[in-house]
C-alpha cells in the first residue's frame, strides 16, 4: 500500500462535472486531483447527447421558474468557453450544430405558434418557412412546422478529450471502493490497484457512483435517484440519414423523439460514403426502459416510421443502449430541474442533472469551498501549487472513452 500520498481537494468521478471542477479550481490555484474508476465520460457524460439546452425544455414542460432561468445562460456560457474566451478553455472541442430544430405535424402547429411567440423564447426561436427546410425535411411529403431553436450541440467526446489534456497530470484511474475519515482527512482506497491517498477535502462528482462513496463514508444525505432509458440508436450511409439535431414534439410537452447524429468515419481499407449513427432520446427512451433489445429496435422502428412518414428506414441497422440518468432524490419522484450541490464537512457531493448546467453546479461548488473555507485554519485551506511528483509516477493515468456506438459490436 502506498502510503502519506496527501492532496488537498480529491474529485472522484471523471465525468463532466468532475473535468469541468478540476479545470476551475486548477485555475483558482486549489492543489487538485481528479480520480476516475474506469475511463473518462465512460457513463451518463459519454451517453448524453451533447445538447446544451437554455431552458427550453423546461419551458415546454412549464417548470420555467426564476430559479432555473439561470439555465437560459448556458448556450452563452459554453459558447464562451468553446471560443477560448469563457471560464474553461474548449477552444479545442468542436460543435456538431449551432441549432436545433423542432418540428411537429400540422394538427399540432397551432399550439406551438401560440408557444413560441411567449415572450421566453422569441428571441431564441426561429419559424423556418419552407425554402429555408434542410434535409430531412425538404422532402415534398413533409407537412408539418419547422422552427429554429439557437441552443447548440457538443462533440462531447472532443469537450471531454481537451480538458483531460489541458490537465492531464492531475487525472489518474483509481476505482475508490473505500473511504474512512480520519482527524483532519479522508483516505481513499483502490483495493484492486492496492493504492491509498489521503485527501483533506472530497468533491463527489461520481455520478451513480456517489451513492457507494456516501455509503462507505456513512453519509445518508444526500440521496440519489436514478432514471433509466433505453436509447435506440440506427446507422446508415450519409445520404440516407442526414445529420440532424431535431426534437419532435407531439400532444404532450414532452418531446416524443429527440434526434441526434454522429459521423462514424469508414476505415480507410473501405471506399465509400461514411455512415452516420442517429442516437435517440425522449419518449421512446423512457418508454423503452423495460423492454428487451429487440421490442426496443422494434418500437423504434415504429415510431419513426410515424413520425417521419416520408423516410425509408429499411436499410439501417439498429442498437440500443441502457444507461441510468443520476440525480438529487426528489420528494415526489420528479425530474430535478437544477443542478444540485450539497456539503457536509469537507465533503462536496453535486450532480449537474444536465450537462449544460454543469458551470452552474461548479459555481456552487466554489461557493461551498469558499464559505467552508471561513473561519477555518487556514493550514487546511492554504491555496497552494501541485508538489503530487512522487504520487504521479505511481498513478496510472485515465483515458477518454470510446462513445457508445462506437463500441456496438453487432448492429441488428
Ligand atoms: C442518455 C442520456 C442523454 C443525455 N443527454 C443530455 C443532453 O443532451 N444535454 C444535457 O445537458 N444533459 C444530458 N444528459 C444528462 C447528462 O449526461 C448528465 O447530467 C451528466 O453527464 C452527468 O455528468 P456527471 O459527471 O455527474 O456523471 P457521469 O458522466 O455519470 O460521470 C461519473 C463518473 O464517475 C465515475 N465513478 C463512479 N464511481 C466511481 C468511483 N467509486 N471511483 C472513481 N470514479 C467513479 C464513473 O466511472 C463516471 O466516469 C443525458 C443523460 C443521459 C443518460
Amino acid at each position: 500500500m502506498i502510503a502519506d500520498n496527501q492532496v488537498d481537494i480529491a474529485i472522484i468521478g471523471g465525468g463532466i462535472a468532475g473535468l469541468w471542477t478540476l479545470a476551475r479550481l486548477r485555475q483558482l490555484g486549489y492543489q487538485v486531483i481528479l480520480l476516475e474508476a474506469d475511463e473518462l465520460a465512460c457513463q451518463q457524460t459519454g451517453a448524453s447527447q451533447g445538447i446544451i439546452h437554455g431552458g427550453t425544455k423546461y419551458a415546454l414542460t412549464g417548470k420555467l421558474t426564476h430559479s432555473s432561468q439561470s439555465i437560459q445562460k448556458m448556450p452563452q456560457r459554453w459558447k464562451a468557453c468553446l471560443e477560448g474566451q469563457g471560464e474553461i478553455d474548449l477552444s479545442q472541442a468542436k460543435k456538431l450544430s449551432d441549432h436545433q430544430y423542432l418540428w411537429s405535424n400540422k394538427n399540432l402547429a397551432a399550439r406551438l405558434t401560440g408557444f413560441f411567440a411567449s415572450r421566453v423564447m422569441s428571441s431564441r426561436m426561429k419559424s423556418l418557412s419552407s425554402h429555408e427546410f434542410a434535409a430531412p425535411f425538404d422532402a415534398d411529403d413533409f407537412n408539418g412546422v419547422l422552427y429554429q431553436l439557437d441552443e447548440p450541440v457538443l462533440d462531447i467526446q472532443s469537450v471531454i478529450e481537451s480538458i483531460r489534456k489541458q490537465y492531464e497530470t492531475l487525472i489518474f484511474q483509481l476505482n475508490i471502493d473505500q473511504i474512512s475519515a480520519a482527524d483532519e482527512s479522508y483516505e481513499l482506497k483502490d483495493s484492486r490497484q492496492n493504492i491509498a491517498i489521503s485527501a483533506q477535502r472530497l468533491i463527489l462528482t461520481a455520478g451513480s457512483g456517489n451513492e457507494q462513496l456516501l455509503d462507505s463514508l456513512q453519509l445518508k444525505q444526500p440521496e440519489m435517484q436514478r432514471r433509466p432509458l433505453f436509447m435506440p440508436m440506427l446507422k446508415a450511409r450519409a445520404s440516407i440519414l442526414p445529420r440532424i439535431y431535431a426534437h419532435c414534439l407531439g400532444a404532450s410537452a414532452l418531446p416524443k423523439m429527440t434526434i441526434t447524429a454522429y459521423t462514424l468515419p469508414v476505415s480507410s481499407s473501405q471506399a465509400g460514403e461514411d455512415e452516420v449513427v442517429w442516437y435517440l432520446g425522449g419518449e421512446i427512451a423512457e418508454k423503452g426502459v423495460g423492454r428487451t433489445l429487440d421490442e426496443q429496435i422494434s418500437a423504434a422502428k415504429q415510431a419513426l416510421q410515424e413520425l417521419m412518414p416520408w423516410m425509408n428506414f429499411s436499410q439501417c441497422q439498429w442498437s440500443a443502449l441502457a444507461i441510468e440518468r443520476a440525480e438529487p432524490k426528489m420528494s415526489d419522484g420528479s425530474r430535478p430541474v437544477e443542478p444540485a450541490v450539497f456539503r457536509k464537512d469537507n465533503v462536496i457531493t453535486a450532480w449537474p442533472v444536465k450537462l449544460a448546467m454543469t458551470p452552474v453546479m461548479v459555481d456552487k461548488i466554489i461557493e461551498q469551498l469558499e464559505s467552508a473555507q471561513r473561519g477555518q485554519s487556514r493550514l487546511i485551506f492554504e491555496k497552494k501549487q501541485s508538489t503530487l511528483t512522487p504520487l504521479i509516477s505511481l498513478l496510472t493515468p485515465a483515458h477518454t472513452a470510446k462513445l457508445p456506438w462506437k463500441k456496438v459490436q453487432h448492429w441488428l
